[in-house]
Parts: C-alpha cells; sequence; structure tokens
C-alpha cells in the first residue's frame, strides 16, 4: 500500500516540479541577457531621519521588467540569479548605476546598495567597489553597503576579511533584515557595522503583539550601546514612527517616508517634517 501511494505522490507532484524547474530554468534563461537587452532600472526608497523627517538618503532597489512577464519582483528573480552566474553582472550593474546616479543628486545623501552574499564568493567585489568610486567620482562615506547575514554563513572569516577591506575603503556597511536569521548576536560582535536595520517583520507586529515591541526596544538599546545606529524598515503608520522616535530610532524606511520610485526626490522633507509635527 506504501509503495502504491508512494507512487501516486510521485505521479502527483513530478509534473509540478517539472513545472517549477522548467519555469526557473526559463527564468534563468531571460535573465542571462535582461541587461543586455535593457531590462533592468533601479527604483529609489527614501530614508528618513526619525525625529526631523528629513531625507537623508534612498535604498536602490532593482527591479526587471521581463518582456513577456512583466515586471518582476527582486523577491522572485534575485534568488534566481544567485543560482547562476548572472547575479554578478546583475550586481555590478546595481552598483554603478546607484553610485552614477547618486553623484548627481542635488543633495549629498547616502545611498544604499543591496549586496548578495555570492557577490562575495566570485570576483573581486572590493576591487569593484573600488573602481566604481573611482569612475563615478561618488564620496566613499556616501555609499552604505547592505548585507544579510547570508554573507557571514559560508565563511566567517573571508567574509569579516572582505568586509574589513571594503571598510578600509570608506564605505557604510550595513546589516539588513535585522533579527530574522539565526545567529546575529554573534556577528554584531564579530564585526563593527556602521547600522543596523531592523526587519519589517517585527515593524509591522508593533500594534498587535507585546513582544514585537520589547524586541524593537531592545534592538534600538543595543545598537545605541554598540555604536550602531538603527533604521526601522517597513514603517508604515505615523503611531509605529511615534513609537520609534521615543525610542531614539535614528532612521525609518517605509510607505510612510516614501515608495520606491523610478526617481529621486528630497523634497518630501518639509511636507514630512510637518506631518510628523502635526501629530
Ligand atoms: P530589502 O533590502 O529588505 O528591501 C526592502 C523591501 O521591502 C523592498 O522590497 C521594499 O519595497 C519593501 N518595503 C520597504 N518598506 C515597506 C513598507 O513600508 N511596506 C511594504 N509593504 N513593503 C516595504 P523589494 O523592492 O521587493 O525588494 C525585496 C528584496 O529584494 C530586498 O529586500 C532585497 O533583499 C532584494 N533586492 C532588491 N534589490 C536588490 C539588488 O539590487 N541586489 C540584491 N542582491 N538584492 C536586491
Ligand atoms: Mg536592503
Ligand atoms: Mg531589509
Ligand atoms: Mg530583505
Amino acid at each position: 500500500r506504501a509503495k502504491a501511494e508512494g507512487r501516486g505522490l510521485a505521479r502527483g507532484f513530478e509534473p509540478e516540479m517539472d513545472l517549477a524547474l522548467r519555469e526557473r530554468r526559463a527564468l534563468q534563461q531571460d535573465l542571462a541577457t535582461a541587461i543586455s537587452r535593457n531590462e533592468m532600472f533601479l527604483h529609489w526608497m527614501p530614508q528618513a531621519n526619525t525625529q526631523t523627517g528629513e531625507i537623508v538618503g534612498f535604498e536602490a532597489l532593482l527591479r526587471w521588467k521581463h518582456p513577456t512577464r512583466g515586471v518582476v519582483s527582486p523577491a522572485v528573480f534575485i534568488p534566481v540569479a544567485e543560482g547562476t552566474a548572472a547575479i554578478v553582472p546583475i550586481g555590478e550593474w546595481v552598483l554603478r548605476r546607484a553610485c552614477q546616479d547618486a553623484a548627481g543628486w542635488i543633495k549629498p545623501g547616502k545611498v544604499a546598495v543591496n549586496l548578495s552574499p555570492v557577490q562575495f564568493q566570485h570576483g573581486d567585489i572590493v576591487e569593484l567597489v573600488h573602481g566604481i568610486l573611482v569612475e563615478t567620482g561618488l564620496p566613499a562615506p556616501r555609499l552604505e553597503l547592505e548585507i544579510t547575514e547570508g554573507v557571514l554563513l559560508d565563511n566567517l572569516s573571508s567574509a569579516l576579511h572582505t568586509l574589513r577591506r571594503l571598510k578600509a575603503l570608506g564605505v557604510q556597511i550595513a546589516m539588513d533584515d535585522f533579527g530574522t536569521g539565526y545567529s546575529s548576536l554573534s556577528y554584531l560582535q564579530s564585526f563593527p557595522f556602521d547600522r543596523i536595520k531592523i526587519d519589517a517583520s517585527f515593524i509591522r507586529q508593533l500594534s498587535t503583539s507585546p513582544q514585537a515591541k520589547a524586541i524593537v526596544r531592545a534592538v534600538v538599546a543595543l545598537g545605541e550601546s554598540l555604536n550602531m545606529p538603527i533604521t526601522a524598515e517597513g514603517v508604515e503608520t505615523l503611531e509605529q514612527r511615534a513609537f520609534l522616535a521615543e525610542l531614539n530610532c535614528e532612521e525609518i524606511q517605509g510607505y510612510l517616508v516614501g515608495r520606491p520610485s523610478p526617481v529621486v526626490s528630497f523634497d518630501g522633507s518639509m511636507t514630512r517634517a510637518r506631518a510628523f509635527a502635526s501629530r
């Protein structure tokens, strides 16, 4: 009986697995030519000072306009690109385009760029970052590289070595999606991050979960004592912002400040500051 069920399961699942696999292969193939066909572009998401509402910088978020599928989410295609060599030229394209754009902004705000763990294993990311800073003329302190703990999971000592060399260039290093992984606290001990970004999942639950509140409070206090300023991700409401302002969480990012947009605007600052002040 078990055998028959087993076969039944296999029959039921195989076509689906084939489909997922074929789907993945198709995306992989299209990703290989996405850059040369000009299908990639950036959206910019503002980051604000929690107290004043002043916009202090923008995070570059990658978008892919697929010829037949429309705009594909990075949550879908980045993991696929990471499974092939495609992530390397794509990551390089993002870095170069983001730095070029930022070098021309009307205010010298911070430009945050996400790095994939794979970019740490292939080629010399330090050489690449250095070359792009020279090429674009962007001052190193304006560039903030966002890494997730995936970077540190594989080979901790080589990752730390690379991070130290990046820091020596003068760029900032932020720990992204903090609180969602396994041993984040030990990473904070091994490397002096310039910033910690608390994951949006905790912010989302602030109003409903006393636990989330306690965790956010503790992470902000931890960042303060480790001299690592905090950015809260996924801030959508004035209530969330008020709680974070009270804790002295330095920066906020999320729909309350602004949605990802193809254009950068520092103008939100005044209206935003007023909106904050009036509540
Ligand atoms: P992330 O770096 O944690 O970026 C934040 C994501 O949360 C973005 O989604 C952003 O649009 C979304 N978000 C921010 N605030 C809010 C909010 O208040 N409400 C809601 N509902 N969503 C919010 P996005 O653009 O889809 O990016 C997803 C992930 O894809 C990023 O997470 C990042 O891990 C990855 N990614 C994006 N661009 C790149 C890139 O250039 N290179 C690499 N390696 N990864 C990238
Ligand atoms: Mg990020
Ligand atoms: Mg994040
Ligand atoms: Mg993320």
